[in-house]
């Protein structure tokens, strides 16, 4: 299959993806299911046709608003799926020119992306991950790693038992789920007994968690710097043009989600960078 090809495809699946995310968004903070009833308006509540939902055009088609009511859809549909149609197609040449399993690797970066573009738009709106979505992560990040057991295409962690020459066998996603979960949760009880106050939320520590399941160690904890740095630098900034005072809350996933897409594609690139820069060999 021609490279362009397998791209628009990737991109035509990303697009998809798109639109059913759009419902994740809309119905995962509302505790609705996301199958019944089918997609409908949410103004005039008139169930959508397959007409009316075919991604990206049925919006541009319609002119932004509902073809029955005339009332306006929001951007955010089509920018949903624009999003994610062009991250797929990225998502997929990034595998072709760096994995030696494609399509697993695409599948993950792929699928994992989708879960993190939806933690990004409702914990910006709602402050609040639901689990569904880092489960789906915790799982995806598990199901990589016994596929790569099992074509002995990825390494796994020896633990070594102390006094004994003996050692546990774990798999990189395992590691990944205690050391980034247990972090995070870590810093939620130091913070909470000694500042008095939740700094870090249950969904934040299951989506470190996931992070933890789907990137390498290193590439992980980098995400992690990055979020922090972010908000920091975002917080700052709220502050100074008057929009936040100190105590505002600045929803921490959102930042999780741009350093995990940054250190999820390059993550070791960067360490490499840093290793170089501080003169050691990595
Ligand atoms: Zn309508």
């Amino acid at each position: 299959m021609p490279e362009w090809l397998g791209v628009a495809i990737a991109v035509l699946y990303g697009t998809i993806v798109g639109s059913f995310l759009n419902v994740c968004i809309w119905r995962l903070p509302r505790d609705e299911s996301l199958t019944h009833p089918g997609s409908h308006c949410p103004q005039c509540g008139k169930l959508l046709r397959a007409w009316d939902l075919v991604p990206l055009f049925s919006f541009l088609l319609q002119g932004c608003k509902c073809r029955y009511c005339k009332g306006p859809i929001t951007w955010r549909y089509f920018s949903v799926e624009l999003l994610t149609g062009v991250y797929f197609g990225l998502a997929y040449m990034f595998a072709l020119n760096n994995s030696n399993a494609v399509v697993v690797d695409f599948l993950q970066y792929a699928l994992f992306g989708a879960a993190l573009i939806a933690i990004f738009f409702i914990d910006l709106e709602h402050w609040i991950i639901p689990d569904q979505l880092s489960v789906f992560g915790i799982v995806l990040g598990i199901g990589r790693d016994v596929y790569g057991l099992v074509s002995h295409t990825r390494e796994t962690f020896h633990i070594p038992v102390p006094w004994t020459s003996l050692s546990v066998p774990l798999p990189q996603s395992l590691a990944g789920i205690f050391a980034c979960g247990g972090t995070f949760l870590a810093i939620a009880v130091v913070s909470y007994y000694i500042f008095k106050k939740e700094g870090i939320g249950g969904g934040d520590i299951k989506l470190a968690a996931a992070v933890g399941a789907n990137l390498a160690l290193g590439p992980a904890m980098l995400s992690f710097f990055i979020a922090v740095a972010l908000g920091s630098f975002i917080g700052i900034g709220l502050m100074i043009f008057g929009r936040k005072s100190r105590k505002d809350y600045v929803p921490f996933g959102p930042m999780m989600v741009a350093g995990a897409f940054v250190s999820m594609f390059y993550g070791q690139t960067l360490i490499k960078m840093y290793y170089r820069l501080v003169g050691l060999d990595g």
